[in-house]
């Protein structure tokens, strides 16, 4: 079941897709069981995200080495010396005090940390990000931290968005995404390779609007 689930979730991409855009698929585990994931890996999906620490932590150790670990869910500050070193890429960049922590512990342990910016694209009071006039002021702050590496841009849409709206939102992201790839890219200190955008149920209209990331759980994991 879950591999005909990621073969019909990798058609989807391709149709939604560019013939130039590379889009990877990032499985989204939270709550699901190591069975379940274990199945998701067999299949050829090698990028897992999950969004707390201590579940994360727990997988971590039970599942196989070459797996590549994205935390995606509003991290506490008090829970990111845990994460550090084990995640490739910190989705969920949503304040200057979170990057400064991960600064902080990223330089005790001598490495680099990848993170995405988040955006609250739809400026809901109940989630967490940037706002869009905050990003360039933002960045400017976390380019003075030598251990945080920008990777790009992520957001979450509106639960009850219509597609006219999502596509509103999608289409502001990349428009960001873009001004700031022209802005920044020529610093080393500043990848802007990742527009992480596109869950289960808007991955498709997200890939159309230039996502290159799409973290997608239950499409994988449910029936
Ligand atoms: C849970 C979650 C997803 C996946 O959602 P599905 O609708 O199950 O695909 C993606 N991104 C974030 C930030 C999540 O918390």
């Amino acid at each position: 079941m879950i591999k005909k689930n990621i073969e019909i979730i990798e058609t989807k991409i391709n149709q939604a897709k560019a013939p130039d855009q590379d889009v990877l698929l990032v499985a989204v585990s939270k709550y699901r069981s190591i069975e379940s994931m274990l199945a998701v890996y067999e299949a050829g999906v090698s990028h897992m995200a999950e969004n707390r620490v201590q579940e994360f932590l727990e997988k971590y150790d039970l599942l196989p080495g070459d797996i590549t670990w994205h935390l995606i869910g509003h991290l506490q500050t008090n829970k990111v010396k845990y994460a550090i070193g084990k995640t490739a890429l910190i989705h969920s960049l949503d304040s200057i005090r979170l990057a400064q922590e991960i600064q902080r512990q990223s330089q005790r342990k001598n490495v680099t940390t990848n993170v995405l910016i988040q955006i609250n694209i739809a400026k809901e009071a109940s989630k967490y990000g940037f706002a869009q006039e905050e990003v360039e002021e933002a960045i400017e702050q976390i380019l003075n931290m030598p251990n945080v590496m920008i990777e790009g841009l992520m957001c979450i849409a509106p639960l009850d968005a219509t597609e006219q709206m999502l596509n509103n939102y999608f289409k502001e992201m990349k428009s960001i995404y873009e001004k700031l790839k022209i802005l920044y890219n020529n610093t080393d200190r500043i990848k802007m390779r990742y527009l992480s955008m596109g869950m289960s149920g808007d991955f498709e209209l997200a890939v159309q609007n230039g996502a290159n990331l799409v973290r997608i759980g239950s499409a994988i994991f449910e029936e």
